[in-house]
């Protein structure tokens, strides 16, 4: 029967996210930004919050854990690696591993980079991926705690997902992450179109989430970065393609 996901606004540029496993009823949210929204969310909807998926420890991704596991006893699930920095996990959990949600079974993925324990999860049969802070569209998080080699890693794996795939990822920030890209990237027609709706669809003040990971492939540069193009444009022909990533990264934090 699947999942239904509903998404909200949450905090000043958060995405919250509510997963309905429909054959259970069982309700996860993704991260906990802020219970106020979450809280609406599940009203409008007429679910009951049994679960919270952490994907890492920044504040604006667990601070209303403890409001939400007073208020609905939800189980919460995070990562193995942040356990020390992360208050209330039930579940931990790490990259290879599965958890479910009543019926429907989630993949976890290693993604470190962003903060070094930072998971994802892979609904497999449904094809939705909740990717926060480690891929955007046309983007990636900052690397505050990794080293570009394993955090190309983790992307990398997730790029071998099916293209169908839908990606809901942390923040609204693809219309910055177009012009980035465009900039080291300016010929990719993919890029382009993707560029060209990113924007229709902010001037009508939609989000340009969930998106399909297929296009990506095509448009991210940092899903790109073993591609000959984003190398010469570095001056980094025939480098390790970690390099090429780290290249892209430090651009995107100057640009
Ligand atoms: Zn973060």
């Amino acid at each position: 029967m699947g999942v239904i996901v509903d998404v909200f606004p949450a905090r000043s540029d958060n995405y919250g996210y509510l997963v309905h496993d429909v054959a259970t009823g069982r309700t996860a949210s993704i991260d906990a930004p802020e219970a106020g929204p979450i809280r609406d969310a599940l009203i409008a909807r007429g679910w009951t919050l049994t679960d919270i998926f952490i994907t890492h420890h920044h504040i604006d991704h667990v601070e209303a854990i403890p409001a939400l596991k007073a208020e609905f006893g939800a189980r919460v699930v995070g990562p193995r690696a942040e356990a020390d920095k992360i208050a209330d996990l039930d579940v931990l959990v790490g990259g290879g591993e599965t958890i479910e949600l009543g019926e429907t079974t989630f993949a976890v993925y290693d993604t470190p980079g962003h903060t070094l324990g930072h998971i994802v999860f892979h609904d497999v049969v449904g094809g939705h991926l909740f990717s926060a802070d480690a891929l955007f569209s046309l983007g990636v998080g900052r690397m505050f705690e990794g080293t570009p080699g394993p955090m190309w890693a983790g992307v990398k794996a997730l790029r071998e997902l099916p293209d169908e795939t839908l990606v809901y990822c942390g923040h609204e920030y693809t219309a910055s992450n177009a012009k980035f890209a465009l900039s080291v990237d300016p010929d990719n027609k993919a890029l382009q179109q993707r560029a060209a709706e990113v924007t229709a669809l902010r001037e009508a003040g939609r989000p340009t989430i969930p998106f399909r990971l297929g296009e990506d492939k095509a448009a991210n540069p940092f899903l790109r970065a073993d591609d000959p193009i984003l190398a010469a444009h570095y001056g980094l022909g025939g480098s390790d393609p970690a390099a090429v990533f780290a290249a892209i990264r430090k651009g995107k934090d100057t640009f």
